[in-house]
């Protein structure tokens, strides 16, 4: 019987030239630290239904208490950084695009640890926290094309005083800003953002496609999935705490920071794993020892880049952190 290894290596092999779809959910990012969304509080007002407070209903209702739900969850969202699972999609992305295989990444994420780690061709269907936008349609901060940096929003007033009067506001017409994420009562294609389009295309024309850290439990998902099944495509799932798969898909069952990164090129991809280790470390990488950081070993903090600031971390992976 092969490994999980050897069944994704096989996989990525055999997608020469065929469009590669890569759809990540919330398992990805919580080697990053980053908590399920879907995760319950004991807190007896956040612990409600993420369903009933990730709405444009509940944020109309009381803007205050959306916001400080948001923060609340955003502030640990800003303070993550790429795990080596983010890192090798990109690699992965940069590998098969030289094999002339069109690919695709679907994020169900809205933290930022993709383009962090450098993806380029790349959807975020829900959305992103790093941004914000007017509720009002047709005003050019809001839907369907407008949004604005949410470090351009100051939230200083709101944080002492979380009340509705020290929310920030839309410098066009000052309506209340909101979260420029896909809440629940709303339509995939409510914003331009979310690129629904490409997910469609990805559905309807994607030959290979890796699931990382999915439930399954939204809707792209399930559109994907069962358009891939229906073309009889082959879908591959990585991730440890998977439901019983339906027959068709491939279930691998490692951590995808542990599956994914390193091993996938060092077995696949050794070529471009070579020459992206030696550019990234560049004259401070040492030829005779190959010493360099690793991941999740603890022993020691990278110190081969000043811009990395991981207790651990591969620096082959670190150099845009
Ligand atoms: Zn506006």
């Amino acid at each position: 019987m092969l490994s999980d290894l050897e069944v994704l290596v096989e996989a990525m092999q055999g997608a020469e030239g065929k469009f590669l779809v890569v759809v990540t959910g919330a398992g990805i990012s919580l080697a990053s630290g980053i908590p399920t969304f879907r995760g319950q509080d004991k807190d007896a007002v956040w612990g409600r239904d993420v369903t009933e407070l990730g709405t444009f209903r509940f944020f109309q209702e009381d803007p205050a208490g959306s916001w400080r739900w948001y923060i609340d969850r955003f502030d640990k969202v800003f303070q993550a950084r790429p795990n080596p699972a983010h890192c090798a999609l990109v690699e992965l992305d940069a590998w098969h695009t030289k094999r002339n295989g069109p690919f695709l990444l679907v994020t169900q994420n809205i933290d930022t640890l993709h383009e962090q780690a450098g993806a380029r061709n790349h959807v975020k269907v829900h959305g992103s926290a790093d941004r914000v936008r007017c509720p009002v349609e047709g005003c050019s901060n809001g839907a369907p094309l407008g949004s604005l940096r949410r470090v351009e929003s100051d939230l200083s007033a709101f944080r002492r005083d979380p009340t509705a009067s020290n929310l920030p506001r839309c410098p066009a017409c000052g309506a209340i800003l909101r979260q420029h994420v896909l809440w629940f009562d709303e339509t995939y294609d409510s914003h331009a953002d979310y690129q629904w389009d490409r997910v469609c295309e990805a559905a309807e024309q994607g030959d290979v496609f890796l699931f990382v850290g999915t439930s399954f439990s939204v809707g792209v998902t399930e559109l994907l999935v069962q358009s891939a099944l229906a073309r009889r495509r082959s879908v591959f799932s990585v991730d440890p705490h998977a439901p019983p798969m339906v027959r068709d898909i491939v279930a691998l069952r490692t951590p995808a920071e542990i599956l994914l990164p390193a091993r996938l090129p060092a077995r696949s991809l050794r070529g471009l794993q070579e020459s992206v280790t030696e550019r990234s470390l560049g004259t401070r990488y040492d030829r005779r020892t190959k010493e360099r950081c690793h991941p999740w070993s603890g022993r020691r903090s990278c110190r081969l880049s000043s811009r990395c600031n991981r207790p651990s971390g591969r620096h082959a992976y670190c150099r845009r952190w």
